[in-house]
């Protein structure tokens, strides 16, 4: 099964993408990850991605195809994958297009943007493996410590409330154009994003097996 998770940043996706990949045993992908860790380990990619990202913008298309090409490729993925971060805009949806890797399921998590500023400002991330949490939605067994490996939670730069915004502006601009495409070859859904996870999870859970 090889799924694509879109929404505005902080509206989810990262989350439900952990979930669904326990449930059906398929990795997640995740550009936002991967183009960290490249950014960590100062490599030309990082370093080529680090100022677009740091501004809220997106890194170029170029870039993220290449990147995603050869991760898919890579043996965890032939039972399937969840896209989360890509594609982002109509350009790198016909780039997967022409790579002929076939998507069953997109999926939009929606959340209105008034709710995601908010949401962001309480967002924390491990700065050693890059997992997710929210200091009052979704806060770690122990404060600022990560459940996983016991790395150190970090707000990231981009959580900034007025990099949040330009990102809202991009993702309006450049990624929403992408539910028309996936519309069109009958493959989007959407899910409205719950104040509770688990509400969230079991409308994501069955927009999935219907
Ligand atoms: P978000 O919380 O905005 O969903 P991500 O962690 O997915 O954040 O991505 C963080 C940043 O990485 C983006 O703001 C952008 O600069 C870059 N990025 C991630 N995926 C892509 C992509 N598919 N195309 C271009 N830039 C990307």
């Amino acid at each position: 099964m090889n799924v694509i998770l879109l929404g505005a940043p902080g509206a989810g996706k990262g989350t439900q993408a952990e979930i669904i990949s326990s449930c059906f045993h398929i990795p997640v992908v995740s550009t936002g990850n991967m183009l960290r860790e490249a950014v960590k380990d100062g490599t030309p990619l990082g370093l080529k991605a680090k100022s677009f990202m740091d501004a809220g913008d997106l890194v170029p298309d170029a870039v993220l195809v290449g990147m995603i090409q050869e991760r898919l490729q890579q043996s965890d993925c032939k039972n399937g994958f969840i896209l989360d971060g890509f594609p982002r805009t109509v350009p790198q949806a016909e780039a997967l297009d022409n790579m002929g890797v076939k998507i069953d399921h997109v999926l939009e998590i929606h959340v209105p943007d008034e709710r995601i500023v908010e949401r962001m400002s309480g967002r924390r991330v491990c700065e050693k493996c890059g997992a997710s949490y929210h200091i009052q939605y979704r806060p770690p067994a122990q404060s600022g410590v990560c459940d996983v490996d016991g790395g150190k939670l970090v707000q990231r730069v981009d959580d900034a409330p007025e990099t949040v915004k330009v990102r809202l502006g991009v993702y309006h601009k450049q990624t929403e154009p992408l539910k028309d495409y996936y519309a069109k070859q009958k493959k989007l859904s959407i899910v409205e994003g719950q104040e509770k996870i688990v509400d969230t999870t079991h409308l994501t859970l069955q927009a999935l097996e219907g």
